[in-house]
């Protein structure tokens, strides 16, 4: 599912997760682990104000394990918990619960002391379309979906799904915006598969893949497609390829479009082993 996002729309889903929030202790922003900068939401803060959230980091087996493990001490940094999770195996289930009753403990213990009696965390689940959220809501759920009544104030009668004893998981994620503030954001929205290819210029993606893979990854742009060297022109570079792959049009010439299309395919479909596309040294938190 690809949102189209207008102002009215952005609006709209601000105002959902607002009203949500009211009914949750801790939010669990779901990210992608190859860009937790880029798939973040960018007024999320704004939107949740004071609301303690604890970041997930899904789909890490996709993502490269060492800049993961950068990615969660930049975090740290900022005060922040993050966790590397894969919704879709079921990896970092457990953790999750854990990191939520860490995250709220001192809460907790307060409210213990005012003879408050102890109740399961409620939390939800925020992200942009597409990062896992009906996944995560899956694994967590596994039977446990539990019906109640209607919560004043939501228009919709909320359900919570027990997950353990200690944490009950809204049934229904935000959904927020990804961020459009400029093309490289764009380019990497669409290689890990976040917004439609027809939004942007596939050839234009491609040559941002290949100068990203030629600047961070060029021992495996050069294995992948047998070469000795990059060429410094990218035209040299898709020709190369074009000829390796068979992307030739009539006459003779690249079909720089085919080419195009087989350099992102390669790129989603990690032909060039796990990659991250947001750096923490470069895109902080
Ligand atoms: P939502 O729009 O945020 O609810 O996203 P979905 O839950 O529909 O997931 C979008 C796609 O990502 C689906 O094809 C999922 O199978 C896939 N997916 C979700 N989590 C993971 C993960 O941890 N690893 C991998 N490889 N794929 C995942």
């Amino acid at each position: 599912m690809t949102i189209q996002w207008f102002p009215g729309h952005m609006a709209k889903a601000r105002r959902e997760v607002t009203e949500k929030l009211k009914l949750v202790d801790i939010i669990f922003e779901l990210v992608d682990a190859r860009i937790p900068i880029s798939s973040s939401n960018p007024m999320l803060q704004d939107i949740i104000q004071q609301k303690p959230r604890l970041i997930l980091l899904n789909k890490a087996d996709m993502a490269d394990q060492r800049l993961t493990k950068k990615w969660i001490e930049a975090y740290e940094d900022r005060g922040l918990k993050a966790l590397a999770i894969n919704a879709q195996a079921g990896n970092g289930m457990k953790e999750i619960v854990k990191a939520a009753q860490e995250i709220l403990h001192e809460k907790r213990e307060r409210q213990k002391a005012k003879g408050l009696k102890p109740r399961p965390v409620r939390a939800m689940i925020i992200g942009i379309p597409n990062v896992g959220k009906s996944t995560l809501i899956n694994r967590l759920a596994k039977k446990n979906i539990a019906k109640t009544g209607n919560t004043p104030g939501v228009t919709r009668a909320q359900q919570w799904i027990k997950v353990g004893k200690e944490l009950e998981l809204l049934d229904t994620p935000g959904i927020l915006w990804p961020k459009f503030e400029d093309p490289e954001t764009g380019y990497k929205l669409a290689l890990t598969g976040a917004i439609k290819d027809t939004l942007l210029n596939m050839q234009d993606i491609a040559v941002f893949g290949l100068r990203y893979l030629e600047e961070n990854y060029p021992d495996r742009l050069m294995e992948r497609y047998e070469l000795s060297e990059i060429p410094d022109d990218i035209d040299h570079l898709f020709d190369h390829i074009a000829s390796q792959r068979g992307c030739i049009a009539q006459g003779g010439d690249t079909d720089y479009d085919k080419t195009a299309d087989v350099i992102v395919k390669d790129l989603r479909t990690q032909k060039f082993g796990t990659i991250t596309f947001d750096l923490p040294d470069k895109d902080p938190v």
